[in-house]
C-alpha cells in the first residue's frame, strides 16, 4: 500500500530507529486535512462536531480505547457523521513508550475491536500517542498492518491559552497538504474552530477528509 502513495519524507526521530511516518499529502493543490486526537469525550467532541457539521467539513478523529469505551454512542454519531476514526491506542498510557510490542499490540487490537463493534470497520490509521515511534511502537505498527499518521502542523491546542496567539500559529503557514493535529477535548479548539476554518476558506484552501487528502482507505 506504501509504495502506490508518494508523500514527502517525514520521520519520527527515536534515538537510532526510523519509520516512515505519513505527516501531509505530497500535492500542491490547496487542499488540507484536520485531525483530533484524544477523544470521543463529553467535553468537548459534540460541540466540536456541531461545528463541522455547520460548516460542512468532514475530519479525521483519531480516538483512545478507553475513552471510546465510555462514549460509545458518541464514537457513532462521529462516524454516522461522516468523519473517519483512527486508533489512537487504548489508555494513552504516559509509559506507552515503555510498553512490550506485544503490549503495544493488544491495546491497538483492543481499540480496533471496539471500533469495529461500533462502525463495523477496523481503522488503517493509526496514531501514535505523544507522536512517539520507537523500536517497539515500530514493531506493533507493523504488526497490526497500519498506517503510522503523524502532522505537518501541531496547533499545540493543549497548551497554548490564548486564542489570537493559538490562530496566528496555526494560519500564519498553511502550505498545500497539511494535516493539523487537534484534539477534541480542548475548549479554545473549540472556540477557535469556525474563525479558523473561515480563515483558511478565505485563503482558497479547501479542507478534505484526511483519506481523500492521502488516497488512502481509512478501513480495511
Ligand atoms: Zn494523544
Amino acid at each position: 500500500m506504501y509504495s502506490l502513495v508518494l508523500f514527502y519524507g517525514c520521520y519520527f526521530i527515536s534515538s537510532k530507529f526510523f519509520i516512515q511516518t505519513v505527516c501531509r499529502a505530497n500535492t500542491d493543490k490547496k487542499e488540507i486535512a484536520l485531525s483530533f486526537d484524544d477523544g470521543p469525550a463529553q467535553n468537548y467532541t459534540p460541540q466540536v462536531l456541531q461545528v463541522l457539521k455547520t460548516y460542512n467539513v468532514q475530519a479525521a478523529f483519531f480516538c483512545i480505547g478507553k475513552h471510546i469505551e465510555a462514549n460509545k454512542d458518541l464514537l457513532k454519531q462521529v462516524y454516522d457523521e461522516g468523519h473517519i476514526i483512527g486508533n489512537h491506542s487504548y489508555t494513552h498510557d504516559t509509559w506507552f513508550d515503555l510498553f512490550s510490542s506485544a503490549k503495544m499490540s493488544a491495546e491497538l487490537a483492543a481499540t480496533d475491536n471496539i471500533i469495529k463493534n461500533i462502525t463495523g470497520r477496523k481503522p488503517v490509521f493509526f496514531r501514535p500517542p505523544y507522536g512517539v515511534i520507537n523500536p517497539n511502537v515500530k514493531k506493533a505498527i507493523i504488526n497490526g498492518n497500519y498506517i503510522p499518521l503523524g502532522w505537518s502542523m501541531r496547533s499545540y491546542d493543549t497548551m497554548i491559552r490564548d486564542e489570537k496567539k493559538l490562530l496566528k500559529r496555526i494560519t500564519r503557514s498553511v502550505k498545500p497538504g497539511d494535516i493539523f493535529l487537534f484534539h477534541d477535548t480542548c475548549k479554545i479548539t473549540l472556540n477557535i474552530l469556525p474563525i479558523f476554518i473561515q480563515g483558511l476558506r478565505q485563503k482558497g484552501f479547501r479542507i478534505v477528509r484526511l483519506d481523500k487528502l492521502l488516497q488512502i482507505n481509512a478501513y480495511e
